[in-house]
């Protein structure tokens, strides 16, 4: 029997309603002769709620309980999606992913596939199921706990399930018709694309394009499955959507494809840091024990003989995601007690954002950069950071000119015409 992957977010699923609606496009591909394995997120609002209460109730938290917690979210959709199917005449059956059992290391929190075995699934369909319901998002560590993949997951738990059943095709259905040149809640004219290559649509993602988690597409990538994002709130075919393929079958070559956003950046500096070989490593081993995602870096001109030091002096600044300041915070004032680095104040700025542009045509085209800071500075905009890449130029600005950069780099590069 063909099979399909279909996954709907929490906006998808976010009521009753929604639910039945997304049970009656299941039944859909069940009555064109397919089993199907359907991934569902929890309610739209549900995982925030709870890693609300987890942050609430326990500052530094232990990772395992906030999993625990936070898991529980899709455990709720996949039943009632479940029994909405049986409802509607369609066996069904749910699983948590402890049942399947999704195997997963223990990396609270940003938990990775070890593996998905089929024995269980695949054996309720021989005896006549059509749908496995699946809890996306979730998993179970070597030491038997409740892990999580990291926000937006339940598109890496679907590709994963594609590329473990052999799937005809992973289908992503969301609050938007496809994948855009940007997201189409900052700009009107952001257009949609009918085909995004693999690379392009991974930078995007890692880069804050939040339609896809950046996992989902390097597992679709290696795993060569055919990924598809469309509405869950249209009517749609086999041609809707835009279709995630290699670089090879897709015709135009701008030097620019999307722009993207990231919120939730804080910018950190450590100031007068002794400057010695090894001070690099002592800054950011530390923050990598610590589980810090550190993004951009960028190390100042050393000064000599700066007062009350015995040698060469430097600023040292990067980036992580907000949510992870207090721990970069504290995983720094040990190391400096410890006596591994010595700096004399370390200044946090929470209010930043990231924007960048985005395109394989960059490869062979110059002058993007330049173009893009142009952009900026006829609107005003400061730049902070810049990192590039060979197919992206980011930078960090205030967070309150985020929109506007968006916009900016939106019109400068023409994304709105074919
Ligand atoms: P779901 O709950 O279905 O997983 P998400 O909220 O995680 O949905 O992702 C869909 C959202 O991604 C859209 O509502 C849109 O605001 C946002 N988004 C960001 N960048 C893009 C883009 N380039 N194209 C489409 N959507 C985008
Ligand atoms: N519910 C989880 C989240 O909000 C996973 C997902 O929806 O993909 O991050
Ligand atoms: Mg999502």
């Amino acid at each position: 029997m063909p099979l399909l992957v279909m996954k709907f977010g929490g906006t998808s699923v976010a009521d009753l309603d929604r639910i039945a609606n997304a049970a009656e496009k299941v039944k859909r591909e069940v009555e064109r002769g397919y089993d199907v394995i359907v991934i569902v997120s929890a309610m739209s609002g549900k995982t925030n709620e709870l890693v609300g209460w987890v942050e609430t109730t326990s500052h530094l938290y232990d990772a395992r309980e906030y999993d625990a917690v936070v898991a529980s979210g899709e455990n709720v959709t996949a039943g009632l999606m479940a029994l909405r199917l049986q409802e509607m005449g369609v066996p069904a059956r749910s699983w948590q992913g402890w049942q399947v059992p999704i195997n997963t290391t223990s990396a609270h929190s940003s938990a990775r596939f070890v593996s998905i075995p089929r024995e269980n699934i695949d054996a309720k369909f021989e005896e006549g199921f059509k749908v496995a319901v699946v809890a996306g998002f979730q998993g179970l560590s070597e030491e038997g706990r409740i892990t999580t993949l990291g926000r937006g997951g339940s598109d890496t738990t679907a590709v994963a399930f594609a590329a473990a059943f052999g799937a005809e095709r992973c289908d992503i259905y969301t609050d938007v018709d496809g994948v855009y040149t940007t997201d189409p809640r900052i700009t009107s004219k952001a257009r949609k694309l009918d085909k995004i290559a693999f690379e392009e649509m991974l930078e995007l993602a890692s880069l804050g394009a939040k339609v896809l988690q950046t996992r989902s597409v390097e597992l679709a990538m290696r795993y060569k499955v055919r990924l598809r994002v469309l509405s869950s709130f249209e009517e749609t075919d086999e041609n809707s959507g835009t279709l995630v393929c290699d670089e090879e079958d897709i015709m135009e070559s701008k030097a620019v494809s999307g722009v993207a956003y990231s919120r939730d950046e804080a910018k950190i500096t450590l100031v007068t840091v002794e400057d010695r070989p090894g001070i690099a490593a002592g800054i950011f081993g530390p923050l990598a024990e610590a589980g810090i995602n550190v993004d951009m870096i960028v190390q100042n001109i050393s000064e000599k003989n700066y007062e009350g030091h015995t040698m060469a002096v430097t600023d040292m600044t990067f980036s992580c995601p907000t949510n992870q300041v207090a721990r970069a915070r504290k995983a720094l004032e040990d190391a400096r007690a410890a006596g591994t680095i010595v700096y004399d104040d370390l200044v946090v700025d929470t209010e930043v954002a990231k924007v960048s542009v985005v395109g394989i045509g960059m490869r062979s085209q110059s002058g993007v950069a330049s173009r893009m800071f142009a952009a900026l500075a006829a609107e005003n905009i400061n730049i902070k950071v810049i990192a590039t890449s060979e197919i992206k130029v980011s930078v960090l600005i205030d967070r309150k000119y985020m929109e506007l950069a968006v916009q900016a780099l939106h019109d400068a590069f023409e994304l709105e015409k074919v």
